[in-house]
């Protein structure tokens, strides 16, 4: 299959890379550096890239993102053509992805949104997991390639509700990581060796894929971006928008995006979210 691929950050690069290993003719764009991917033809702009695509794919930074690469002066829509298929793989709102596939659809195009979750190890492994929306036929012409970087593939339901399920899954993750924080936090506190606090959260009913994946990098204060944090306050933010357009609340959220706002403002938004962590340990002495 002929594919654009557009956004080459810590998952978007893995994932083109994964297409052309998986034997597709893909060309890729990025809006600032780096712009080269091994066995990839390079656009200059994303309507470039798309002229000839069978499938638009994207992996962008947030809504703006996608609304300029879709619709931006040298957007995607200039090359639009009937039976193109675009994807999704940033995570964004999901009402405004109905405006999007609608503005789209006018030009016999589909919109697939298609969140991942995995973060940057499943991206290099191929080993994702697609959570999407759109036509069940959509999905199946897909097929090939969800195969080439994921290991799975939930279809949730109509366009959008992909988005929808995927920001619902990261309000968990962040408040279970946040939960792991405070209880590691006050067990230091309290004397106990983080990694016995790790072994007996694993070991019970308790233990999470968050943890499994955070611990290695906690128990050796590497903050190093998987997920960056200021992409998990995107997505909180996100949620909270999304929640007061359907006036739903969500408290604890809230509070935990005080803790967000406060790491963003220590300079921290380029470390991973794991880095919230630090305030916990400043505000409790135990930092150096
Ligand atoms: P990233 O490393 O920060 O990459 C962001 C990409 O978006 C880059 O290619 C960046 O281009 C591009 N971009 C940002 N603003 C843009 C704009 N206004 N116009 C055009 N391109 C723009 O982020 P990532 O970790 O790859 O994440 C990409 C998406 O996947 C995000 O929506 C994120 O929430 C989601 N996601 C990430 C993870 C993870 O663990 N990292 C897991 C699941 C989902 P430049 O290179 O020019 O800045």
């Amino acid at each position: 299959m002929r594919i654009a691929f557009l956004g080459l950050g810590i998952m978007g690069r893995p994932m083109a890379s994964n297409l052309v290993k998986a034997g597709h003719e893909v060309c890729v764009w990025n809006r600032t550096a780096r712009q080269h991917v091994d066995g990839a033809k390079t656009a200059v702009s994303p309507a470039d890239a798309a002229r000839d695509a069978d499938v638009v794919w994207m992996c962008v930074a947030d809504t703006p993102a996608v609304e300029r690469v879709m619709f931006g002066a040298d957007g995607v829509e200039q090359a639009l053509h009937e039976g193109m298929i675009v994807v999704d793989s940033s995570t964004i709102s999901p009402s405004a992805t109905v405006k999007f596939a609608e503005r789209i659809a006018a030009k016999g195009v589909q919109w697939v949104d298609a969140p991942v979750t995995g973060s940057k190890i499943g991206a290099d492994n191929g080993q994702l997991i697609f959570i999407v929306g759109g036509t069940p036929e959509a999905v199946e012409y897909l097929q090939p390639l969800f195969k080439a970087m994921g290991k799975s593939v939930i279809h949730v339901g109509d366009t959008s509700k992909g988005q929808a399920a995927k920001i619902c899954m990261n309000l968990q993750i962040a408040m279970i990581y946040e939960g792991f924080a405070e209880g590691l936090t006050l067990a230091r506190k309290l004397g106990v060796e983080p990694q016995k606090m790790v072994e007996l959260v694993q070991a019970s009913m308790i233990r999470s894929g968050v943890v499994d994946y955070k611990a290695p990098f906690v128990l050796r204060h590497d903050y190093s971006p998987n997920f960056p944090l200021r992409l998990m306050h995107k997505d909180i933010h996100l949620l909270l928008d999304t929640a007061k357009e359907v006036r739903v609340k969500l408290p604890a959220l809230e509070t935990v995006d005080e803790i967000y706002e406060l790491s963003s403002e220590e300079g921290w938004d380029d470390l991973d979210y794991a880095a919230t962590i630090q305030l916990l340990e400043k505000w409790s002495g135990l930092s150096k």
